[in-house]
Parts: structure tokens; C-alpha cells; sequence
């Protein structure tokens, strides 16, 4: 299939056709053809599939097609409404709808939390056709009565399961119920939970199903491992794989924002540039994280789920899971953000002791095992002046925060020397199909 075939404006495919899109991604092809007819729709899919063009395409063409009511007087109200979990998703997707739009007129914002408001209220009042919005500031600005969603035809409301996660389905259900019911009505999710399928019965009418297949079975280029390590030696495990300078830029993912934190930190003082994303930091503060990253003065960008989530980084060589998650979807996404748009990538997991269960729940989803890595030598063990005990905190798109003082956390007794006593190049360690144990001497192979 062409995209010459979806009967798209010739205005929209100059851009598609710019941007170097000659097939539509399944996603796409499937999604396209119902939209464009105005009809309700739920997407399975994630970020990485090309979900974001599966519905700004044929949301630029209906706009285009239906022009808006030249009768009231005032600033173009928005007539599209996407909701998006996370500022960098959101800015993403209205960064997308500008690319895809270049050529038909239609006038875009993005309105999110952690900034001031006031260039967003100015570029309202200024008036636009399509708004994209986390809930949290919408909510705000609906409030303030700032922002008029009467004239909303088509709503969006992506990645779902994560603006459920976070805890956004009061504002969706007010912001649903704000927008008039004669609309049409998206819904994108990576995962489909019972608490998705009720959402989506109460707000979709008679929708088409659309799913695509994740990531992992459709990314054979992704080289996945595994080493099994015990919790209290995973830090000095990146250190050491990190000195291989083949990882020119590394996402490592914590399941908590404490852990990222924690990770970052340790990375820094042993000399590797290191910056932590996650949803307790300011906006500015992400965008200086991401900005060194991709501009490669920080190497390793260390992120929860959340944070990572509609992140568009090119040129990720390698992925780690330095916990692994509790959804084996969430591993699925985590590896996708290596080997994009047809590059290879490495995925490098570290799985300690009570983690296995999660890694046989990963390998069930993904039909796959992920080969054992041998594990380098590691230099000894420095007890940390930090407390290892993550799993005591709840994971970070459940909005934790760090335990009770005295919940299991070690005393501190100043800043850990970070002792590196030559290890091996990792190069020089290719993975055998064995599962070793730390501290630095094999023992015998853990059943799982
Ligand atoms: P998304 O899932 O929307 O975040 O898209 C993932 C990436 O795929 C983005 O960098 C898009 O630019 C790219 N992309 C989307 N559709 C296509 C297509 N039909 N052909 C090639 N690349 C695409």
C-alpha cells in the first residue's frame, strides 16, 4: 500500500512525501481509512509504530475538509483535542502535527504543566485548530476560562494506559465531558486493561478495533541479554559495561524516579556523563536533561517508564533495563527506543534474584528468550553510603516516593568510593549462553 492511496489531501502528502513516508506503517494503514470516515476508533499501539501520523493525517485532512464555522467572531477555537500523558509527548505530537500540517493552513498549540502559562494563553487567545494538552494544565486553563472546547469535533486521547497510570482519569472524564458529545473520538493504547476497555466503552460509540504487534516481535534487530546480579551489584555492573566505549548513547531505565536519581548520581561521580529524567523534575530541568543528551555531552540518559514514554531520541545504541519492569509490556517499550527507523540496537537487562519471575513474564510476552550474559569481573564490593532498597518503593508511574526513613534503608556513613580495579573490556566478554551469579566469580548456574 501507498500512502497515494488513502486518498489523503494533496497537501498532506507533500509533507508525508517530505519527510521521506512511503509505505504507512501498519498502524497506519489500518487506522487511516476509518478515521478519514469519521468513525471512533481503538488503537492498540505504542509509540515507535507511527501512531502519532495514524492519527494527526486524517485528523488534518477532516479539519481541512470541514472548514470551521465562519459565523462566530473571534479567535479560531480548536476543533482537535489530543490529550497526551507527558510534556515531551505532547510536544512531540504537536511538533508532528506542524511537520504534517506544513502545507494546510491549520494552526496548532501545545498546552502542558510545569511552565509558565502565559505564552500558551497567548497562543490561544490568538486562536488555533488543533490543541494537544496534558490534562493537568488543560484542566487548569479550562478553569481559568482561558480555553473554549465547544467547537472540538475530533478528540484524541493517547497513551491511555499511562494518563490512567498517572492518575489523570477524573481530569479525561471532565475534559470528555467538556467537549460536545456529537465528536469523534480516538483512543490509543499500548496496553488494553479492563480499567482502558471501560474507559473506552463510556466514551467511544461503536468504535473500529486496530491493532498492530509490539515492538519486540516486530524488531529482530534488537539484540537482547541478560545478566543474572545480584541488586547490590548492579551499579558497578553499568560502570563497568559503560566503560566500553561501542555505548555511545545508552538509555537506562530505573522503576523508580528515587532509583534514577540514585543511578545518575553514582554514574556521575565515577566519571560518566549521566543525567536522570523522571516526573518529579521541572520542565526546565527535563528539557536541559534531553537537550545534553541528545547533543551527546551526556552519554547515558537514565529515565522511569513514564519519563521515557514518547521520548524521540535517534541514535540510542543501547538500551538498559537496570530493573526490570513489573509489565512486561513496559519491557517491550523500553527496547524500542533502540533500533529505530531500521538500525540495529542492544538491549542489556539486569535481573536480580527476585526479579525472575518478572523475566519469565517478559519472555512469555515476547515468545522469546533473552540470552544470559557471562558476567565481567567486577571489582570488589564497596558497600554504598546509599540505601539499595528500591524494592521497597512503590514504581515511579504509580507516583511513588521514597520510604519511611528506617523502612529498611541503610544508614548513610559518607560518599562511597567508587573502586574500579581494571576490569575487563566488555568487548572482550562476548555473552555465552550460561547465568552466573556476582560477586565476581561464577557460581553455579540459578535455575529459573
Ligand atoms: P510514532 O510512533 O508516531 O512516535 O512514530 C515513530 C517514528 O516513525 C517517528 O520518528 C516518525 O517520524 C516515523 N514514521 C511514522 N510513520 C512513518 C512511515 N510511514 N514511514 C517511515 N517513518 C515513519
Amino acid at each position: 500500500m501507498q500512502f497515494s492511496s488513502l486518498r489523503l489531501s494533496p497537501s498532506i502528502l507533500k509533507s508525508v512525501t517530505a519527510e521521506g513516508y512511503t509505505t504507512p506503517t501498519p498502524i497506519q494503514a489500518q487506522a487511516i481509512p476509518p478515521v478519514l470516515e469519521g468513525h471512533d476508533l481503538l488503537g492498540c499501539a505504542q509509540t515507535g509504530t507511527g501512531k502519532t501520523a495514524a492519527f494527526a493525517l486524517p485528523i488534518l485532512h477532516r479539519l481541512m475538509s470541514e472548514p470551521a464555522d465562519t459565523t462566530r467572531r473571534g479567535p479560531a477555537l480548536p476543533r482537535a483535542l489530543i490529550l497526551a500523558p507527558t510534556r515531551e509527548l505532547a510536544t512531540q505530537i504537536a511538533e508532528s502535527f506542524g511537520v504534517y500540517g506544513k502545507h494546510t493552513g491549520l494552526t496548532h498549540t501545545v498546552v502542558f504543566g510545569g511552565v509558565s502559562q502565559f505564552h500558551q494563553v497567548r497562543a490561544l487567545h490568538r486562536g488555533v485548530d488543533i490543541l494537544v494538552a496534558t490534562p493537568g494544565r488543560l484542566m487548569d486553563l479550562m478553569q481559568q476560562r482561558v480555553v473554549n472546547l465547544t467547537q472540538v469535533k475530533i478528540l484524541v486521547l493517547d497513551e491511555a494506559d499511562r494518563m490512567l497510570d498517572m492518575g489523570f482519569i477524573r481530569p479525561i472524564r471532565h475534559i470528555a465531558a467538556a467537549v460536545p458529545a456529537a465528536r469523534q473520538t480516538l483512543m490509543f493504547s499500548a496496553t488494553m486493561p479492563k480499567e482502558i476497555m471501560h474507559l473506552a466503552e463510556s466514551l467511544l460509540k461503536n468504535p473500529k478495533r486496530v491493532a498492530v504487534t509490539p515492538v519486540a516481535s516486530a524488531a529482530p534487530k534488537i539484540e537482547q541479554s541478560v545478566y543474572m546480579i545480584q541488586r547490590d551489584r548492579k551499579q558497578t555492573l553499568l560502570e563497568v559495561l559503560l566503560k566500553d566505549r561501542a555505548i555511545e548513547r545508552a538509555l537506562v531505565f530505573t522503576r523508580t524516579k528515587h532509583g534514577a536519581d540514585r543511578v545518575a548520581r553514582r554514574l556521575h561521580r565515577a566519571g560518566v556523563g549521566a543525567e536522570a529524567i523522571h516526573g518529579n523534575k521541572a520542565q526546565n530541568q527535563r528539557q536541559r536533561a534531553l537537550d545534553k543528551f541528545r547533543s551527546g555531552i551526556s552519554r547515558v540518559l537514565v529515565a522511569t517508564d513514564v519519563a521515557a514514554r514518547g521520548l524521540d531520541v535517534d541514535g540510542i545504541t543501547h538500551v538498559f533495563n537496570f530493573d526490570l519492569p513489573h509489565e512486561p509490556e513496559s519491557y517491550v517499550h523500553r527496547i524500542g527506543r533502540t533500533a529505530r527507523a531500521g538500525a540495529s540496537g542492544i538491549a542489556i537487562s539486569f535481573c536480580a534474584g527476585e526479579e525472575r519471575d518478572l523475566l519469565r513474564s517478559i519472555e512469555k510476552l515476547t515468545g522469546k528468550r533473552v540470552a544470559a550474559a557471562t558476567l565481567p569481573e567486577l571489582p570488589a564490593h564497596v558497600p554504598s553510603a546509599e540505601p539499595e532498597e528500591e524494592h521497597r518503593e512503590r514504581p515511579a508511574h504509580r507516583g511513588e516516593r521514597r520510604g519511611k526513613p528506617g523502612q529498611g534503608a541503610r544508614p548513610a556513613h559518607g560518599p562511597a568510593p567508587h573502586a574500579h580495579a581494571g576490569p575487563r573490556p566488555v568487548g572482550a566478554l562476548a555473552s555465552r549462553p550460561t547465568r552466573t551469579w556476582t560477586k565476581g566469580a561464577p557460581r553455579r548456574q540459578p535455575r529459573r
